[in-house]
């Protein structure tokens, strides 16, 4: 995971860490090549140009030059600067409701039924009851993905294979739910391969007729600034409350994890970091900061 980007920003740091004393041009190298190590990583330029300021100015503040550990000192300002890019506290999910329930939006591919079982499985280790439900009306195939993922988990899944109205199946599932005491229902939804309007009017509707506790939006981190620009999109369509970073375990860049806080103003959630119904964590900027650090 980031690889590429740990790769470039420890050879960006490295001319400065363990040395007794730094000048100001081996800062500002410093920070130039630390911009080009997030660009490249395909962060947002505009994000890479404010955090690499940000960073110049901490270590002029903090008296970096003259300070016993200037390397040290140096790293521990990046540190805190990626931990704010990528939404300072972790922020957990909402699942107070009778039942809670938990809207997975995104596109086809990116991972969200992966995503639904895996979220099943963690919140059920946490001793809460679930209904998953397959909301997806275009690809029976889905249903059965979902299906078998639920029984892998001991997750119940509730379907209607030949209902063609994705809104019903949501509500029907929420009664369902309600009348077999289960606590969350997560409904997993269609998505397509591209942002295409009948795919949104059709969330959104769902979105409106259930009123859902959360809303995540799902997306595959390996498409870095599309995944940034997909979030844009289903944002100003849904307004969710939080994002769901997929397929980690391939990413060897990290733009995506790195930019999106700032560009949609919405948390990482969760990351995904494998097709295990184990890969999944809860994000925690602070730690995957140290992370891209090494
Ligand atoms: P959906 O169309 O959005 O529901 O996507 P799926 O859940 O079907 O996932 C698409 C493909 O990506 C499947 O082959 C999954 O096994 C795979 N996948 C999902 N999440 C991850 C992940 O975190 N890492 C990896 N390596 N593969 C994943």
């Amino acid at each position: 995971m980031f690889e590429n980007l740990q790769d470039k920003l420890n050879k960006a740091i490295k001319t400065l860490k363990g040395q007794g004393r730094i000048t100001e041009i081996n800062v500002a190298a410093t920070i130039k090549e630390v911009r080009r190590a997030l660009t490249d990583a395909d962060v947002n330029y505009k994000v890479a140009k404010d955090i690499t300021d940000r960073i110049r100015d901490k270590a002029i503040d903090r008296k970096v030059l003259i300070s016993v550990e200037p390397g040290q000192l140096f790293v521990k300002i990046v540190q805190e600067e990626l931990t704010e890019l990528m939404g300072g506290e972790a922020q957990g999910i909402n699942v107070k409701g009778d039942p809670a329930v938990i809207l997975i939006a995104g596109l086809q591919g990116s991972g969200k039924t992966t995503f639904s079982g895996k979220l099943a499985s963690y919140l059920k280790r946490q001793g809460r009851t679930v209904l998953l439900v397959a909301a997806d009306i275009y690809r029976p195939a889905a249903i059965d993905q979902l299906k078998v993922l639920g029984e892998q988990v001991g997750v119940e899944v509730y379907s209607e294979p030949e209902n063609k109205n994705a809104v019903q199946i949501a509500q029907n599932a929420i009664t369902q739910a309600r009348k077999t005491g289960k606590k969350i229902v997560i409904v997993d939804t269609a998505g397509r391969l591209a942002v295409d309007e009948v795919m949104m009017k059709e969330i959104e509707a769902v979105k409106r007729a259930i009123t859902p506790t959360e809303t995540l939006f799902v997306v595959d981190s390996m498409t870095g600034q599309d995944a940034v620009n997909t979030a844009k999109t289903f944002n100003e369509r849904l307004d969710f409350d939080g994002v769901v970073l997929t397929k980690l375990d391939g990413d060897a860049r990290g733009g995506a994890a790195l930019s999106i806080k700032t560009v949609v103003n919405k948390p990482i959630k969760f990351i995904s970091t494998g097709e295990k119904m184990e890969a999944l964590d809860v994000f925690y900027p602070d730690r995957m900061a140290s992370r891209i650090l090494g």
